[in-house]
């Protein structure tokens, strides 16, 4: 059952330049599986709004729980880029079915943009646990500047071989050696398909929320 509870807000810390990450302290333990969501609600001109955001950390980092939000021109964004560290929430969670399945030894993610947020949280959570997992991530953005955890993706990469991470840009600047255009072009390659899926990986798209929050896996 999802719980509410009353959280205060510890750090906020930017991702990219339209992409912030807010870690929160609960007033009471809340467990979850990692790739699950909360909804968050906050004070907007005078009323309450709440929207639902997936957790973009692991379960087995007890300090904070951690939402990452792309920042827009809406009143709820603009109200939640207003918060500082001390300010406080309320959030609701957990809720969603996607979710790691001990089954699945190998994975590959497909995902753009802010569709990295449950996935994230699942890598890390499979490196901090150091499961026995293969992961490969699929990761699309339009620049080099709009990909969100791509230090800590690569450092993972680096660290840990059974998990690989292929950048995608649409629209890159600048001297770019990855891959470029849509993450279709990438699936497409020759490459993909003997490395991975003669493999047997299990794909998994995460670029629409809705979509996500219903697949289990
Ligand atoms: C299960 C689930 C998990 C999710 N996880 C995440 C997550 O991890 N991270 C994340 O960022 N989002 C996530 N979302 C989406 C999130 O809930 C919000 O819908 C999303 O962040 C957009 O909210 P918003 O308030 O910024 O913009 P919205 O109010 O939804 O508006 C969408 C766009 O329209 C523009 N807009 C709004 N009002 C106006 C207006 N009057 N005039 C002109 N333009 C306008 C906004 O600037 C914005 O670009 C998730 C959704 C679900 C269902």
């Amino acid at each position: 059952m999802p719980k509410t509870v009353k959280c205060k807000i510890l750090e906020i810390i930017e991702r990219t330049s339209n992409v912030k990450s807010f870690r929160l302290r609960p007033e009471e333990a809340v467990d979850y599986q990692a790739g699950q969501f909360m909804s968050v609600s906050l004070d907007v001109n005078g009323s309450v709004q709440s929207k639902y955001f997936t957790i973009s950390g692991s379960p087995a980092i007890k300090d904070y729980i951690e939402f990452t939000k792309k920042i827009t021109d809406s009143a709820f964004s603009k109200a939640l880029n207003e918060l500082r560290p001390g300010d406080e929430l309320t959030i609701t969670m957990p809720m969603g079915r996607f979710t790691l399945d001990r089954s699945n030894g190998k994975i590959a993610f497909l995902c753009g943009g802010i569709g990295i947020t449950p996935i994230r949280g699942i890598c890390q959570y499979v490196k901090g646990k150091s499961l026995d997992k293969d992961i490969v991530l699929i990761y699309g953005n339009h620049r080099q500047s709009d990909i969100a955890f791509k230090e800590e993706l690569d450092q993972m990469a680096g660290e840990f071989e059974r998990f690989r991470v292929v950048h995608v840009l649409d629209n890159p600047q600048g001297e770019w050696k990855g891959y470029t255009g849509f993450i279709n072009k990438v699936t497409d390659k020759a490459y993909f398909h003997k490395k991975l899926l003669r493999k047997k990986f299990l794909i998994i798209r995460s670029v629409f929320f809705s979509f996500a929050a219903r697949l289990k896996w």
